[in-house]
């Protein structure tokens, strides 16, 4: 039996073992969904409805397939392969956070890239071939505690520093989900925000995103010789970016330097790092008077300066999000309780007092655990490795590989379906 049709059968005995356990959607018979089968020379089957939830789960049993996507938009004929025919009713507000798409400092560890282009490799996260400067980058992105604890913080800064305080949505029509992979999905489900044009989608990705924000806009100024910072007791941005400074201000000094000299984040040099902290408690206390907005005078800090670190400190209050998933009203996104074919791993929905405890890849609540293919006896199951280097997997408070091309292992089956999906290694 090859590999693709062992998966194929364990995601099959799934499904029809856990087929009262799939969550059902709100209009679930005006949605639209796709399936990405095994099969690789089929993309993606979509336009496809259900009258009813049984009709689906019934596919998922016969099919097992590797990806199971349906619409965040409500159609009246959802199965209409035309998406002007498909009569478009509105859409749920879809966010997607994603390590795939940020900075973390880890993934110097355990993502690596080659270009097709030239053959250079290196790891952590690029962009295009620093060799080349090309585009064709292939790119073995690994799960990681670190990783998805990030994107888990990014989420809870998304609902309540921006969803609840500043558009009023309350947590009861909020839909959240681990993807099975690298981060996090969350959903608004209302009337009102259903309505949303693509146009408005986008300016509210970009508010949560801090993208476009004008310091100037706020106040930041020149004048008569000192530098003006903006007040913040005002609701938004202002108030976002002032409290955000006061809490930075508070760290260490080493935690200070760690942040300011980072080339990913505010990337200041040393001599600017260390103007700024003598000036550290003048900083507080001019904040802390409210009477001032007059900033610090630091050596080497004028205008540009102190914008590029509001910008920083910006980037460190948005969000990270995707923002194309969010003003795309027409995408397919990961369904709640289906497998992703890349791991193994349950998209596991979670309310958002479970958010908090929440540890994806060692989850104590068994309800909430996305590892589904734990078996209650151990077995394990010989493999060969077949990429060139693969990263340590921890999973479950335990530690397996990193693994070079051509080592045999003998692994729990939880973590065989995982390196089996990621197509790393193949049964022996
Ligand atoms: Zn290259
Ligand atoms: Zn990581």
């Amino acid at each position: 039996m090859s590999d693709i049709t062992y998966l194929k059968r364990l995601f099959k005995a799934y499904y029809k073992e856990k087929r009262s356990e799939i969550p059902s959607l709100s209009s679930f018979d005006h949605r639209e969904f796709g399936f990405i089968p095994w099969d690789k020379q089929i993309f993606m089957k979509r336009h496809m409805s259900f009258k009813i939830q049984e009709r689906f789960l019934e596919l998922l049993i016969s099919e097992g397939p590797r990806h199971i996507y349906s619409s965040g938009a409500i159609y009246k004929q959802p199965e209409n392969q035309d998406m002007e025919g498909k009569g478009y009713q509105g859409c749920d507000f879809i966010i997607d956070i994603d390590v795939d798409h940020f900075y973390t400092p880890c993934k110097a560890d355990h993502d690596f890239w080659y270009c097709k282009e030239c053959g250079e490799s290196g790891v952590g996260m690029i962009h295009t071939c620093p060799n080349c400067k090309k585009l064709k980058i292939k790119t073995l992105a690994w799960i990681c505690d670190r990783c998805l604890e990030t994107a888990k913080q990014e989420i809870i800064k998304l609902i309540y520093n921006f969803l609840i305080p500043d558009f009023g949505i309350n947590l009861s029509n909020m839909k959240i989900a681990f993807s099975g992979h690298r981060g996090y999905h969350l959903k608004i489900e209302s009337q009102q925000i259903r309505n949303l044009t693509s146009n408005e989608r986008r300016e509210i990705a970009d508010y949560i995103a801090g993208e476009n924000i004008s310091l100037e806009i706020l106040g930041l100024q020149m004048k008569g010789g000192n530098i003006l910072r903006f007040s913040g007791d005002t609701y938004g941005w202002a108030q976002k970016i002032i409290g955000k400074t006061l809490e930075l201000l508070k760290n260490t000094d080493l935690e200070i330097k760690d942040l300011l000299s980072n080339k990913e984040k505010f990337n200041f040099s040393n001599n600017y790092v260390k103007s700024f902290l003598n000036s550290k408690q003048d900083f507080i206390n001019k904040i802390e008077n409210h009477n001032s907005l007059i900033l610090p005078s630091i050596e080497g800090f004028g205008l540009v300066n102190w914008k590029k670190f509001f910008i920083g400190i910006v980037h460190e209050v948005g969000v990270e999000i995707d923002t194309p998933v969010t003003i795309d009203i027409h995408r397919l996104i990961r369904y709640p309780g289906s497998l992703h074919g890349k791991t193994g791993f349950k998209t596991q929905e979670i309310f958002p007092d479970e958010l908090d405890d929440f540890n994806p890849l060692d989850e104590v609540n068994k309800k909430l655990d996305p590892i589904v293919f734990e078996s209650k006896v151990e077995t394990t199951q010989k493999l060969e490795i077949l990429e060139k280097r693969v990263p340590a997997t921890k999973i479950k408070g335990k530690t397996f590989g990193p693994y070079k091309q051509g080592e045999k292992i003998e692994v729990p089956h939880h973590i065989a379906v995982f390196l089996l999906c990621k197509e790393v290694a193949k049964t022996i």
